[in-house]
């Protein structure tokens, strides 16, 4: 075997709880000190992508930040939390909202650890990271169980994109739009920036048109650690009903030798995944979960398909409350904000979608183009 994960089931946020199934997940790992060297300094990066609450299911849950915080505390480590949320990250005001709202700051300030914004930043390979990986010895990366509208899961990689530092964001999304393009880029992060300690908070996940408000939430009840992040997506989509070989973050970080995608040499400790009798998950119903159904097709039918099918962002007008989070994050300047809400211009959008991702209110649909209806898609 040349991966481990392990996997310990968690069936509430309740603090104890979440305490001993997080303490679980590590004790069958070797414990914090197998990961984390005592009295170092740790960056703990959870998933805030948005200003909602925990109960919401898109950001990691306070009790799991707080968790890893007193284990830290435990072995004399000094700690600092941050994240870099998504296309919000832009603005430092709103970055303080998204701190409040997830919980995230009452935990910080509970536990007397500074929380940061990743505005200051150091160019490393083509991207500029947070400087506090700099600062720090090592990095836990504490990514929510969802799915994802473009890139299928987001998992432990993709959790990786808010070290990137603020507007820099939106210009990866403009300039690598096709989902392998951006897979791509993802995994160079990743490279760039392996986390020492991954926990995945499974706890309550989301499925369908995850990561954000266009998402179900699901009461998945489990938590995974370990420091393979190859692996432990791998171990996440297998959970989820798919093949590792359907994230294409996983196969990228796979074929560049990075990690452990082989379900046969990753060892779990703890639940047997098998036995866990986990319904498959809700693939999101356009984009990365189409194209799980074309990826079956026949090659020279899956080109065609490719070719013609089309995805298009569209305004929900009766839901839209006009907050301008799309128009401040589109990459191609293409939504304007109207009295009845927004209207978007077709000829500049990339489809990207992080309109979509950003919309507090699921005010953001998708359109299919024909072909993609009348082949079921
Ligand atoms: S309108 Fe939405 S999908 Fe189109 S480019 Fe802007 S953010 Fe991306
Ligand atoms: S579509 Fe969503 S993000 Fe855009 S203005 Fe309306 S509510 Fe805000």
């Amino acid at each position: 075997m040349s991966a481990k994960v392990s996997v310990v089931k968690c069936n509430s946020y309740e603090p104890a709880a979440v305490q001993q199934a997080v303490g679980n997940a590590l004790g069958l790992l070797g414990g914090i000190t197998s990961f984390i060297k005592p009295n170092s300094t740790v960056l703990v990066k959870p998933n805030l992508l948005m200003s909602k609450s925990p109960d919401c299911g898109i950001t990691t849950h306070p009790e799991v930040v707080r968790a890893v915080i007193r284990i830290l505390k435990e072995i004399n480590c000094k700690i600092t939390v941050g994240d870099g949320p998504s296309v919000w990250g832009q603005y430092i005001e709103n970055v303080q909202e998204v701190y409040k709202i997830t919980g995230i700051r009452g935990v910080c300030q509970d536990e007397g650890v500074q929380l940061v914004n990743f505005d200051k930043r150091r160019m490393r390979n083509k991207f500029p990271l947070t400087v506090w990986l700099d600062e720090c010895d090592y990095l836990i990366n504490l990514p929510k169980f969802k799915t994802h509208e473009f890139t299928l899961i987001t998992g432990s990689i993709k959790n990786l994109f808010g070290l990137v530092s603020g507007t820099y964001k939106t210009e990866l999304h403009k300039n690598y739009f096709a989902p392998a393009d951006f897979a791509k880029i993802l995994v160079d992060i990743y490279q760039e920036a392996k986390p020492d300690l991954t926990i995945i908070d499974g706890i309550l996940a989301m499925e369908g048109d995850g990561p954000a408000t266009s998402g179900i939430t699901r009461q998945l009840d489990l938590l995974l650690a370990g420091s393979d992040c190859v692996a432990l997506d791998t171990i996440m989509a297998k959970i989820m009903g798919i093949t590792q070989q359907e994230v294409l973050t996983t196969k990228e970080a796979s074929l560049r030798n990075l990690g452990e995608a082989q379900l046969s040499r990753i060892k779990i400790e703890g639940e047997d995944i098998d036995k866990l009798n986990i319904r498959p998950f809700i693939l999101p119903k356009n984009r990365a979960g189409c194209a799980v159904k074309i990826n079956k097709l026949p090659e020279v039918v899956k080109k065609i398909v490719k070719s013609l099918i089309r995805y298009y962002p569209y305004s929900l007008r009766l839901k839209c409350t006009r907050c301008g989070h799309c128009v401040n994050v589109c990459p191609k300047k293409c939504i304007t904000l109207k009295k009845s809400g927004i209207q978007i211009n077709y000829n500049k959008c990339i489809a990207c979608f992080c309109c979509q991702e950003a919309c507090p209110a699921a005010a953001i649909g998708v359109k299919k183009s024909l072909l993609a209806k009348l082949i079921g898609l």
